[in-house]
């Protein structure tokens, strides 16, 4: 054991000195990349209901339901809990109607829906 802890000194005493990996999340925060994908955010007045979106998921996390305010009568809606973040559905919106969030903190105890005619944009399933 006294050995191998001999083998890793110099390891050991190069990181000392240098700056630590890690945060003292949740007090600190890393800055993000630019491109982050995090929290889905809709906006249906952008949407025409082509449903592309719907079709390219690929964890089944995209659901359409009718409403009168896209040309096709019909908008996405997201089920969070089921969404790894891919932003497949972002990248494939013609219009820009999807976007990916900066917001990762996104623990409840309940299964959030981001649902554009939702009072607040979002629900919980119920
Ligand atoms: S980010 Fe990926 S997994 Fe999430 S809804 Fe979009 S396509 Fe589906
Ligand atoms: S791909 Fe874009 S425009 Fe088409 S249904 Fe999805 S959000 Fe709406």
């Amino acid at each position: 054991m006294v050995k191998k802890l001999g083998a890793m000194e110099p390891e050991l005493l190069k990181n000392l000195t240098k700056k630590r990996a890690t945060v003292l999340y949740p007090f600190e925060k890393i800055e993000l990349p630019e491109a982050y994908r995090g929290l889905w955010s809709f906006d249906i007045n952008k949407c025409t209901g082509c449903g592309l979106c719907f079709k390219d998921c690929p964890s089944g996390a995209i659901e359409l339901k009718p409403t009168e305010k896209t040309k096709a009568g019909r908008y996405p809606i997201n089920y969070v809990n089921r969404c790894m973040f891919c932003s497949q559905c972002q990248e494939v919106c013609p219009t820009g109607a999807i976007q990916m969030t900066p917001v990762y903190e996104l623990s409840d105890y309940k299964k959030k829906i981001i649902d554009a005619e939702a009072p607040e944009g979002y629900r919980y399933e119920e």
